[in-house]
């Protein structure tokens, strides 16, 4: 977009205070990822749970000089402000005006699943036919819609939105903003199904995006949502895909496995191969070959487009670099909104200073000295220490470059120059199409090479955060539970982005978890469980918040207020005993409580109890007792004490079993990393950890040899056999050992045969022909999944996951 702050007031009936005639061009909601302020406005968005005005200050001070906002604060100098009526409904007013403004063709994209990974297909395919624009990760709400589709700029003739509701009677808001040209409904699945009365409510609400669309693309295999469309929509163009037979488009069966698949669209046939056959990507395949078709492009075209994503690993992966560096490593693709978006991701780290390592960016058609003005206007603004660019295209304009600049033709003469390695300190973005081949320096400058590796995939978390949110009232509040390691993934690492993402509220277990994560730097609420005696003192000089469960615990934690010279109320966590029989005041200590209580000068900040089968639908009715117990204990407490004091009692299957006893906050735990013990929840939460490692040696054992230590198994035939560079000093139970576990090689599972050593295994490939020394294997993850390995060990996922050795590197990265 590019306006006037006058044109927008004009636009949306407000007021503007200040000077009017600065161009916006950009609307920032978040100030900690505002990767540019040049005609950047910087919007305070207030929601219910939510001022934006705090962050004002913040905006202002990273430079932005235009601030929306319901409230006007006159004492910056020199800023605009437009006064606004209310945050929300402004948003929507200036993106509606600004997209029935534009000329592009659009897509609309909505349903239960897969929106975000078509979108992100559909842009890989097309961004290079036409100019295209989308919604930057899934920004698809009540205010990531009208955000994206305010990023549409003249240039763009291509728009690919996903819309995402989660309650009634949102999505007419929406099409009021956003009325696609091309509807397409992904799968209907049971994602906030809850807050509807049916799934018929559910898909009629979906659908009502289609209103004014010409042509609508959906999944057919449901068939209630086949005869919705039909009957709704009967005059408009309608084209359905899936397995089912009656869709227009679906798949020729009994293909052999290692066949192409192909796709029956309507007379035609459109063969290619597919690497993973799994449903939902094999159905994402046919929604992405409808799409094409009606957009006009060729088979051949076509063909070749699925071809080359199979080559997509789209993430932005952050890894410890040599020399105390670290490497954001982002070499897929280039173009003008994935630079943003790197840009963004590099301004969520704290390093003084960064360089930057940019190619040429390859297949565009437009005006390259317009383009890489706005290219080094993008990255002037970041102040890199240095920056080196690669391509001749883009050296030509290295006079643009404010920071020290060098350029290479390519890849290779970079790495010869010597100058990365002699980066320290500092953080270092690769961002570069993928014909420079520049995943080639983070060879170079990772820190170790890891063959075993725990990976955490932190946007997976934030995913199934909002998952268990969209299950809640705005309102509820949400600890997230990071003892023991953050469940052996890394407690600062997990805490820091929980952080970065509003969480209300930490847990640990010991005060150690809390004072490392306070001495990272980590500032929210962190509430310890079991606070040890002598640590009382460390609690209250590092503001942690002690868990209170006996009288032992009161007057001894009190006695460390008292002599700490602590002046105001300090805060405690009363925990309640209902069921569990751990900790906990029980009934009948209730009105010695509040008698020591009301005679301390200590503040409760929260009451809670813990489920202890909150995930056994067999207990319910003792679930009920304990809940029951807890409402009466809490409120005899609340009666006497005089104020009220935050409730909580749901942990993760309590949030999606008893959604109704969630209080004022929740306490997120296994949820927030992808497990369920509910397979209808576990559908909808995206796994998080993938504990990886790669074959180190490929043996044709002959018949009648043994394998391992004390010969536990023998070969009956001549059978290739895999070793592996993980043993149970990683955390692998030995009792797995001897065709009990499995690892997965290329989506197959691969048995454990013979004993399992320290730092090795060895498993049966004969099955894999393919498998070659060097390759990955998944100990879990997609296949085998955490659950299947848990069910090897005869254990619970929590119980592997902290059980991981600490000598497996864990790395983290955002998709
Ligand atoms: C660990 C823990 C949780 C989280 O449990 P999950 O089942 O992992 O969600 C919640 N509350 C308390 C008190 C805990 O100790």
């Amino acid at each position: 977009m590019n306006y006037t702050a006058e044109d927008i007031a004009e636009i949306t009936g407000t007021k503007v205070i200040g000077d009017k005639q600065r161009i916006i061009k950009n609307i920032a909601f978040d100030s900690r990822i505002i990767y540019s302020t040049k005609n950047t406005a910087f919007i305070a968005i207030n929601t219910q749970k939510n001022s934006g005005e705090k962050f004002i200050e913040a905006a202002i001070d990273r430079g932005i000089e235009i601030i929306i906002s319901e409230h006007h604060h006159p004492y910056y100098k020199n800023i605009t402000w437009i006064i606004v009526e209310n945050s929300v409904e402004f948003l929507q007013k200036l993106a509606k005006y600004h997209y029935e403004n534009s000329h592009i063709k659009s897509i609309g994209i909505t349903g239960s699943n897969g929106k975000t990974i078509l979108k992100e297909w559909l842009y890989q395919c097309l961004w290079n036919e036409f100019p295209t624009v989308k919604n930057p990760k899934s920004f698809n709400s009540q205010i990531g819609l009208p955000l994206s589709l305010l990023q549409i700029n003249s240039s763009h003739k291509l728009g690919i939105f996903e819309v995402g509701i989660s309650k009634p009677n949102e999505m007419e808001k929406l099409e009021n903003i956003f009325h696609p040209q091309i509807g397409l409904l992904t799968h209907i699945g049971t994602a906030h199904l809850a807050n509807f009365a049916s799934e018929e409510d559910l898909i009629n609400e979906k659908i009502k995006l289609f209103k004014n669309s010409e042509v609508i693309i959906y999944n057919g295999d449901n068939l209630l949502v086949d005869k919705k469309i039909k009957t709704l929509y009967s005059s408009k163009k309608l084209i359905s895909y899936g397995f089912k037979e009656n869709n227009h488009v679906n798949f020729k069966i009994n293909i052999p496995k290692e066949d192409n698949v192909v796709v029956k669209y309507f007379d035609e046939e459109i063969s290619f191969p597919v690497h993973q056959r799994d449903e939902a990507t094999l159905t994402n395949a046919l929604a992405l070959v409808t799409v094409l078709k009606e957009l006009g492009i060729n088979n051949k075209n076509i063909i070749e487009k699925i071809n080359a994503l199979k080559a997509v690993e789209m993430r932005l992966e952050a890894i410890e670099g040599i020399k105390n560096n670290i490497v954001i490593n982002d070499s897929f693709n280039l173009d003008l909104d994935s630079l943003k978006t790197a840009l963004q991701f590099l301004n969520e780290y704290n390093k003084p200073k960064k360089s930057l390592v940019l190619t040429d960016i390859v297949g565009v058609n437009s005006n390259l000295k317009e383009l890489y003005e706005e290219v080094s206007e993008l990255v002037n603004e970041q102040k890199f220490d240095s920056v080196f660019l690669i391509g001749n295209e883009i050296s030509k304009f290295s006079e643009l470059f404010k920071s020290k600049t060098f350029t290479f033709i390519n890849t290779q003469k970079l790495i010869e120059s010597k100058h990365l390695t002699e980066i320290e300190n500092q953080i270092i973005l690769l961002k570069g199409a993928r014909k420079f081949e520049i995943e080639r320096l983070k060879d170079i400058l990772e820190l170790r090479k890891h063959d075993t590796v725990l990976e955490v995939n932190l946007n997976a978390i934030l995913h199934n955060i909002n998952f268990h949110k969209s299950l809640l009232k705005p309102k509820t509040k949400m600890m997230a539970m990071v003892k023991a390691n953050a469940y052996g993934l890394g407690s600062y690492e997990i805490s820091e982005f929980l952080q970065h993402h509003h969480i209300d509220y930490l847990g640990v277990a010991f005060v150690d978890e809390g004072v490392e994560l306070r001495k990272k730097g980590i500032t929210v609420p962190i509430v310890v469980m079991n606070p040890e005696q002598h640590s009382y003192e460390t609690v209250i000089a590092y503001n942690l918040e002690p868990e209170i469960y006996s009288f032992r615990v009161l007057e001894l934690f009190y006695e460390a207020v008292q002599k700490s010279g602590y002046d105001k109320k300090y805060p405690i966590h009363i925990k309640l005993e209902t069921g569990m029989h751990r900790l906990g005041f029980k009934d009948f200590e209730l009105d010695e409580l509040i008698q020591v209580l009301n005679n301390k000068n200590l503040k409760v900040q929260s009451i809670f109890s813990h489920l202890s089968s909150s995930d056994l639908p067999d207990e319910k009715e003792f679930t009920l007792h304990q809940l029951e117990i807890f409402n009466k204990n809490s409120n005899y407490l609340i009666e006497n004490l005089g104020y009220s004091p935050i409730l909580h009692i749901l942990n993760s299957s309590g949030i999606t079993n008893y959604t109704d006893y969630q209080y004022d906050m929740v306490r997120m735990g296994i949820g927030m990393l992808g497990e369920s013990p509910n397979s209808e929840i576990q559908k909808q939460l995206r796994s998080v950890v993938s504990f990886k490692t790669v074959i180190s040696q490929i043996s044709l054992v002959e018949n009648g040899e043994s394998i391992g230590y004390s010969r536990r198994f023998k070969t009956d035939h001549p059978t290739r056999i895999a070793t592996i560079p993980v043993g149970y000093a990683d955390g692998i139970p030995r009792l797995i050992g001897n065709q009990v576990g499995n690892v997965g090689i290329n989506k197959t599972l691969a048995p454990i045969v013979g004993n399992i050593c320290m730092d090795m295994m060895m498993i049966n490939i004969d099955h894999i022909p393919n498998a070659k020394e060097g390759d990955s294997v998944t100990v879990f993850n997609a296949k085998p999944t955490l659950k299947d390995f848990a069910g090897y060990c005869n254990t619970i996922t929590y119980e592997i996951l902290t059980s991981i050795s600490p000598r497996v590197k864990r790395i983290y990265v955002k998709d």
